[in-house]
């Protein structure tokens, strides 16, 4: 674990944590919950993770919430919780509350008629198991391939894509392991900002996440929650501290779960 922020006391978080009227706990997926493999398909949580996220998932004194880029869909098989936490998927897009109502993205015609023929374009190119249509976006995956393929994968997405951005409400993103073409309009940021506007009273809140996505989220939470990057090895953050997954990561979820008493 380390401490990256000179205003971080914490263990004086977590004092506040015990005390607070309310608690939210906000948590990227990939790469933060679960590590990354190469199927895709196959990126279940960390072993001794999924108890953890089971009792998160059914604690009422704390409100835990998903907020992935994946699409709602996709993690369901991959978590199989039951009951589910509340999910936010495809980068803000999508909701669905704890209580299974679900809010699909609100896309206007022009933006739908783009990811259709973006994801087109992409199935007449790829393998099937490379690309990827979410409610709001494409993407093209290249993790677990040699770095020369990468390298032309990225190439000829970049290439294709720069041009649509000139023209279109859309935007490219790269991630770990791939690149996206996504609705411009929404990030990690708006689950964050909603998320904290629904709380009567400033609640103690917390953001882990692993990918420049949640520099998004760690940004809306400036000042009012504490920043966590998990990923294997530092790089430049917003966050105020850093864990190494899994065992920092497992270590500090039990301790917000026993600081809930
Ligand atoms: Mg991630």
């Amino acid at each position: 674990m380390t401490i990256l922020s000179e205003q971080l006391d914490y263990d004086a978080f977590f004092r506040t944590l015990r005390a607070a009227p309310s608690r939210l706990l906000m948590l990227d997926y990939d790469g933060t919950l679960a590590p990354f493999t190469p199927h895709r398909d196959r990126a279940t949580p960390f072993p001794g993770l999924r108890p953890l996220l089971q009792k998160l998932a059914s604690e009422k004194r704390c409100r835990t919430v998903i907020v992935s880029g994946r699409a709602v869909a996709d993690l369901l098989p991959l978590l199989q919780l039951n009951p589910l936490p509340e999910i936010w998927g495809s980068h803000g897009w999508e909701r669905m509350h704890a209580d299974g109502t679900y809010t699909p993205p609100p896309l206007d015609e022009n933006t739908r008629r783009i990811l259709a023929e973006e994801w087109n374009w992409l199935k007449a190119l790829f393998p099937g198991d490379r690309i990827e249509q979410k409610p709001a976006s494409v993407a093209l995956h290249w993790r677990g391939l040699e770095p020369e393929t990468e390298v032309t994968l990225r190439g000829l997405a970049s290439k294709r894509w720069s041009n649509l951005l000139l023209h279109a409400p859309v935007e490219m993103h790269a991630f770990d392991g791939g690149i996206e073409l996504r609705t411009l309009g929404r990030s990690k940021a708006d689950a964050v900002h909603t998320l904290l506007s629904e709380f009567p009273t400033p609640p103690a809140a917390a953001y882990l996440g692993d990918d420049q996505t949640d520099e998004d989220a760690f940004a809306a939470l400036d000042g009012r929650g504490l920043r966590v990057l998990v990923r294997p090895e530092l790089r430049p953050t917003r966050a105020d501290l850093h864990l190494t997954p899994p065992d920092e990561l497992i270590r500090f979820l039990n301790q917000w779960i026993s600081h809930l008493s």
